[in-house]
C-alpha cells in the first residue's frame, strides 16, 4: 500500500459503492486493480473465489494473476477469476451449457473457422452478389455485440445487403448449433441472454462473483457492458478503470460512452482521477498530451511525470519501406549496445500486420531475435485443426466435436438439418454421434438420401479404425488423407495453389512429428496414438507459454495489441497519411480514433521513442510518394528531432539503399 500515491490508495480502499478510476496512460490504473484484488482478499474478507477481474488480453490476465500471486497467500487466492471477457463467458458456459441448449465438449470456432462457414453460406445464399465474407463477418459480429438475434437483425435491416446478411445470420446460427459449436462473440452473447432470461442462474453467478473489477473499460462493447451490469446487480460491488483517450475498438462495437453511461446506471458512482504518470520520460508524455489535445474531451485530464526529461523523440524519414525496416533493425542493434539494453526491451509497433513482413526479413538478416504477437500458431491453423480432429475421432469415436468438425471436410453434402436430426436422435438415447450413426434404424426419421450419406461416412470411419488395429498407425493415416482427397479440398478453399500446398505440407509435418514422438518413446513401451495426440497439443501450449515468459526477443505487434503494455524503447513505424491514420478512417472521417491509437503507441514508451516513415512506398504494385502523417505535425517542435533523408539527398540514398539491399540478399542466400 505504501507504494501507492494517495489517490490510488483511496481507489484501492474504497468499498462503499461502485467506483470508476478515470485516468490517462501509465498512471497506474492496472496497478490499482491488482492492489485492490489483494486488498479485497487480505483486508476486506472476500475469499478469492468470490472475486473476478476482467482484463483485455490473455497476456494481461496472466500478468495480473502473477502479480496477485506475489501479493497474497496462495490458498486465500484460490478460485480467483482473472480473465478476459471471453474467458469469463467460457467459464460460465461450461457450467450452464444445458440451459443454453449446448452439450458438453462444445467447440469454439475461431475467426477462421467462422469465416470458412460464412464463405460457404455466402456462396449458397447470395451467389454473384459481390458481397464480401469479411464484411459479412464484421456485420454479424457487430450484431452479436449489440445483442441482436437473427430475427431482430432482419426486422431492422436498412437495405438489401443487410437483409441478405441477416438471412445468412440465421443459417449460420443453425449450423453452429448443429455443430455444437460457438463463435467468439457467442461467448459473451449467450451468457448475457441466459442471465436476462433466467433469474435463478443469474443469482447463482451473482452469489459466486461478489466483487467485479474491469480493466480497459473504455473498450467494452454493449454486450460486455450488459454482462457487467447483470453480474453486479444490486450489490454494486464494482471497480472499473479506463481512459477514454485510449478507446481504440469502436470498429468492433466498443463504446467509450460506456464510461458516461456508467454514471447513469450506477447513480452512486464515485470517480477517482489519477494524474501522475509513472511510466514515461517527460518529453514522451508532453508529446502524447499535445497530440491528444487535438481530440475533443468529455473528461479533462492532465498527466505529469516526475521522471527525467529524456531524449527528444526521433522522427526518421527513410527512402522507402525497405530502408525503413532496415533502419529499425540497425537502430535496435545500435541502441542495444549504447544503452546495454536487452532485446526484450524493444518493441516495434505498426498499424497493420502486413507491415511486419519486411521487418521480419531485416531482423533475421541482422540476427535479431524477435517475437510477433498475434500471429497464427501452428495449432490454430485450419488444416491442423482438421487433421487433429480426424486423429481425435479415430482415437476416440465418441468425440462429437471432432466428428462435427470433419463430417463435411471434405464436403460430403450432409446438411445442417440432417445433422440436427442425428444430434437429436443421439441426445435422446444418450449416445455419441458415431454410435448413434452405427445403431440408427428407420426410427431416426432421416431422409433416405441423407441417411445414405451419413452411412457412407460411418463406414469410412469404421473401416479406417479397423485398419488402425491391424496395421502400422501412421501409414494408415497418411493413406486416409490421400483417400479423402484432402489436398483437393484445400485447393478448392485456398486463395492459391501455393497456399494449398503449404497447408498440405503442414499436415504431413504434423504426421511426421507424431511418428517421431512414437519412435522416441519406444523404450518406454508402446505408445498409443491417443497419447501422442494429446501430448502434442500440450507441448505446443507449453512451448508457446515458455516463449512468452522468458525469451529475450524484440516484440513486434500492432498498435491495437500493445494496449496496456510498456517497453523501455518503442518504435512506431509507418507514420504516413493513409497508413497511420489509416486510409479507411480518413474516408470515414474517424481520425479521432486513429489519434487515440497513436496516443496508445506513444504512451507505451518508457525511455525512448522513435517514429519512422518512408518517403516512397509500394502500394498495389505501384511506387507512390507518401505524405507524412498529420500526427507528426501535431507533435511539439521542441520535443522532436527530425532525422534521415531530406528531399535533396534522395539520390544518394537511393544508391545506398540499393547497395545495402544487395548486401542483404547476399546475406540471406
Ligand atoms: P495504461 O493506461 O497504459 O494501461 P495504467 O494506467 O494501467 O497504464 P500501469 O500499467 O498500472 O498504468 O502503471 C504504469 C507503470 O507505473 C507500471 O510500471 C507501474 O508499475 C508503475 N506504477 C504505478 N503506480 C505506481 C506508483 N504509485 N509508484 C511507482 N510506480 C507506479
Ligand atoms: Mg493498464
Amino acid at each position: 500500500m505504501s507504494q501507492l500515491n494517495p489517490r490510488q490508495r483511496e481507489a484501492v480502499k474504497y468499498l462503499d459503492g461502485p467506483l470508476l478510476v478515470l485516468a490517462g496512460a501509465g498512471s497506474g490504473k492496472t496497478s490499482v486493480i491488482t492492489r485492490k484484488i489483494a486488498h479485497l482478499i487480505e483486508y476486506a474478507g472476500f475469499p478469492g473465489r468470490h472475486i473476478a477481474a476482467v482484463t483485455f488480453t490473455n497476456k494481461a490476465a496472466r500478468e495480473m494473476k502473477e502479480r496477485v500471486g506475489r501479493l497474497v497467500d496462495r490458498r486465500a487466492a484460490r478460485g480467483l477469476i482473472v480473465a478476459t471477457f471471453h474467458n469469463l463467458g467460457l467459464t460460465i458456459l461450461r457450467e450452464e451449457h444445458d440451459a443454453v441448449g449446448y452439450h458438453p465438449g462444445f467447440s469454439i470456432f475461431d475467426a477462421e473457422d467462422a469465416r470458412a462457414l460464412l464463405r460457404d453460406l455466402l456462396a449458397q445464399h447470395a451467389p454473384d452478389t459481390g458481397l464480401e465474407v469479411g464484411d459479412l463477418q464484421m456485420t454479424l459480429s457487430n450484431w452479436k455485440n449489440a445483442m441482436l438475434l437473427p430475427d431482430q437483425a432482419l426486422s431492422r435491416a436498412r437495405d438489401a445487403r443487410e437483409e441478405r446478411f441477416a438471412v445468412i445470420y440465421q443459417h449460420y446460427a443453425d449450423y453452429l448449433k448443429a455443430y455444437n459449436a460457438l463463435d467468439f462473440d457467442d461467448l459473451i452473447l449467450l451468457p448475457v441472454l441466459l442471465f436476462r432470461n433466467n433469474t435463478e442462474i443469474l443469482e447463482k453467478w451473482q452469489r459466486r462473483i461478489r466483487y467485479l473489477l474491469v480493466d480497459e473499460y473504455q473498450d467494452t462493447n454493449l454486450s460486455q457492458y450488459e454482462m457487467v451490469r447483470l453480474l453486479v446487480g444490486h450489490r454494486q460491488c464494482l471497480t472499473v478503470v479506463g481512459d477514454d483517450d485510449q478507446s481504440i475498438y469502436a470498429w468492433r462495437g466498443a463504446r467509450p460512452e460506456n464510461l458516461a453511461q456508467l454514471k447513469e446506471d450506477f447513480p452512486g458512482l464515485k470517480i477517482v482521477k489519477l494524474e501522475q504518470n509513472y511510466r514515461s520520460m517527460r518529453r514522451i508524455l508532453s508529446t502524447a498530451n499535445a497530440l491528444i489535445a487535438n481530440n475533443p474531451h468529455v473528461f479533462e485530464k492532465a498527466l505529469w511525470s516526475e521522471l527525467g526529461v529524456g531524449d527528444p523523440i526521433r522522427i526518421l524519414r527513410t527512402r522507402n519501406e525497405e530502408a525503413e525496416a532496415e533502419r529499425i533493425a540497425s537502430e535496435i542493434l545500435d541502441h542495444k549496445l549504447k544503452s546495454h539494453a536487452e532485446f526484450r526491451d524493444f518493441a516495434v509497433l505498426y498499424r497493420g500486420n502486413h507491415q511486419a513482413r519486411l521487418l521480419e526479413i531485416k531482423l533475421q538478416a541482422y540476427q535479431i531475435p524477435y517475437r510477433i504477437s498475434g500471429g497464427t500458431s501452428f495449432f490454430a491453423k485450419n488444416e491442423i485443426k482438421d487433421a487433429m480432429a480426424y486423429l481425435r475421432l479415430l482415437t476416440n469415436p465418441d468425440d462429437d466435436t471432432a466428428f462435427l468438425r470433419v463430417v463435411n471436410v471434405p464436403r460430403r453434402e450432409i446438411g445442417p438439418r440432417t445433422l440436427e436430426q442425428l444430434t437429436g436422435y443421439a441426445r435422446q438415447r444418450g449416445l455419441s454421434l458415431t454410435r448413434a450413426l452405427n445403431e440408427m434404424g428407420a426410427d431416426a426419421h432421416i431422409q433416405a438420401r441423407s441417411l445414405e450419406k451419413l452411412r457412407r461416412f460411418a463406414d469410412f470411419l469404421n473401416r479406417t479404425c479397423e485398419r488402425l488395429e491391424r496395421e502400422d498407425t501412421l501409414p494408415v493415416i497418411r493413406q486416409m488423407f490421400t483417400d479423402i482427397e484432402y489436398q483437393e479440398w484445400l485447393q478448392q478453399n485456398a486463395s492459391s495453389t501455393k497456399q494449398a500446398q503449404r497447408q498440405m505440407d503442414n499436415v504431413w509435418y504434423l504426421l511426421d512429428s507424431l511418428e517421431q514422438m512414437n519412435r522416441n518413446e519406444d523404450d518406454e513401451g508402446e505408445q498409443t496414438l491417443e497419447d501422442a495426440v494429446s501430448r502434442l497439443v500440450l507441448r505446443d501450449i507449453m512451448e508457446r507459454q515458455e516463449e512468452e515468459d522468458d525469451s529475450d526477443k524484440v516484440q513486434l505487434m500492432t498498435l491495437h495489441a500493445s494496449k496496456g503494455l510498456e517497453f523501455p524503447h518503442v518504435f512506431v513505424m509507418g507514420l504516413e497519411e493513409e497508413l497511420l491514420p489509416h486510409r479507411s478512417s480518413i474516408e470515414q472521417d474517424s481520425i479521432e480514433e486513429e489519434r487515440r491509437l497513436m496516443y496508445v503507441g506513444i504512451t507505451r514508451a518508457q525511455r525512448t521513442l522513435t517514429l519512422t516513415y518512408a518517403a516512397q512506398r509500394k502500394q498495389y504494385g505501384d511506387v507512390i510518394e507518401t505524405i507524412p502523417s498529420r500526427f507528426i505535425d501535431e507533435m511539439p517542435d521542441d520535443h522532436v528531432k527530425h532525422e534521415g533523408i531530406g528531399k535533396a539527398d534522395k539520390e544518394t540514398n537511393q544508391r545506398r539503399g540499393k547497395a545495402t539491399l544487395s548486401a542483404l540478399l547476399d546475406d540471406l542466400s
